[in-house]
């Protein structure tokens, strides 16, 4: 009971100090009394509808520097400018390679892990704010929402139950039940749901081979890792087209670049619903004998698209400077869409030499 008293506590004064502190932090006077009960009902009258209140919240609770409302963490300059902890660790880690003192994108405060600090009531606040499911489009508060779209939307797509006896049937879970009450698998024999065991277990085999041969480059002697944010820009072709590019960056002693492009196959991406990302990396350094690297691109920190781990080898020469064109597997689909819409994609590279 009484820790049900504390929260109730908090809740209030995380409503309280914005306005008392964004407003009169400059002059010190006295708060105003507290209002009586009939005067807040007439105020809450006039006060703009639901979805307006929250575009307010939005855009004071969001990123300083990508303008998204965070996440997860949430981090502060000692004057207060929020920053989500992408573009935190984006900013600290751009003053580093460029040998400066990080300051604050708003103000020019320094900032540092030690001098900034989280702000769990914004972190608190924008779990509460409302998002909608990509399945069903309800609105729900982002902190329950990751769980309706895994485990609960009656929209969400499932597989049979019989599916890895062969069923290839998938729909709204709210079908499941009944697809499986006519499904056909159950009633056959042995033999004719062997081909789809055997399969199914070929792709098991597959992926625990490379899984172990991603272990095996773990013990590689030259290897490192970069995170690296990848920009958007258009070609100049008559009909412009998006690519990604990084800047440039050093691993294992050179100089490399990464570019990305969506959909490479297809003349306009926007008439298909699917993305693909193909990546290509880019040798900038001048070298006078061949390297052979392997490479493998994974989500950097601090996003919530999840990459399948797949790893590719190519061997650079003084004329071939270029990997070709290599699939950025996700996990899920529709992750295509959550890339593209962020304004960087952040990613891990990793980099094995390999040892003549
Ligand atoms: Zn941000
Ligand atoms: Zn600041
Ligand atoms: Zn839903
Ligand atoms: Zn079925």
């Amino acid at each position: 009971m009484a820790e049900h008293e504390i929260s109730v506590q908090g809740a209030v004064n995380v409503i309280e100090n914005p306005g008392v502190s964004s407003q009169d932090a400059v002059d010190c006077s006295e708060p105003p009394l507290k209002k009586s009960k009939t005067e807040v009902e007439v105020e809450t009258e006039e006060v703009p509808q639901d979805e307006d209140l929250e575009q307010r919240l939005n855009d004071i609770l969001c990123c300083s520097v990508c303008l998204d409302l965070p996440v997860n963490l949430v981090y502060q300059c000692v004057n207060g400018h929020l920053m989500c902890a992408g573009c935190f660790t984006h900013v600290l880690a751009d003053a580093r390679l460029k040998d400066e003192q990080s300051t604050c994108p708003n103000c020019r405060c320094e900032i540092s892990r030690t001098q900034c600090s989280r702000n769990l009531a914004v972190e608190k606040a924008v779990s509460e704010l409302p998002s909608l499911c990509q399945h069903c489009a309800c609105r729900l508060p982002r902190n329950v929402l990751e769980h309706h779209q895994r485990s609960e939307c009656p929209q969400r797509i499932s597989k049979c139950g019989y599916a890895s006896i062969g069923c290839l049937w998938k729909g709204p879970n709210r079908e499941v039940k009944g697809h499986e009450k006519d499904c056909e698998y159950p009633g056959k024999t042995g033999a004719e749901v062997l081909a789809a065991v055997e399969e199914s277990s070929r792709t098991y085999q597959s992926e625990i081979r490379n899984y172990q041969r991603i272990i095996d480059l773990l013990s590689f002697e030259k290897l490192t890792f970069n995170d690296l944010q990848l920009r958007p820009y258009r070609t100049d072709d008559f009909i412009t087209k998006l690519y990604y590019e990084t800047s440039r960056f050093t691993a294992l002693n050179q100089q490399w670049v990464l570019k990305a492009r969506i959909n490479d196959s297809e003349r306009n991406p926007l008439h298909s619903t699917e993305r693909h990302l193909t990546y290509q990396l880019l040798l900038k350094s001048r070298i006078s004998n061949p390297l052979a690297f392997h490479f493998m691109l994974l989500g950097g920190p601090f996003t919530d698209v999840k990459v399948r781990p797949e790893v590719y080898r190519f061997e650079f020469t003084a004329d071939r400077t270029e990997s070709p064109h290599h699939l950025m597997p996700l996990a899920n689909q529709g992750d295509g869409n959550k890339l593209l819409s962020a304004k960087t994609i952040n990613v891990r590279l990793l980099l094995f030499q390999v040892q003549k």
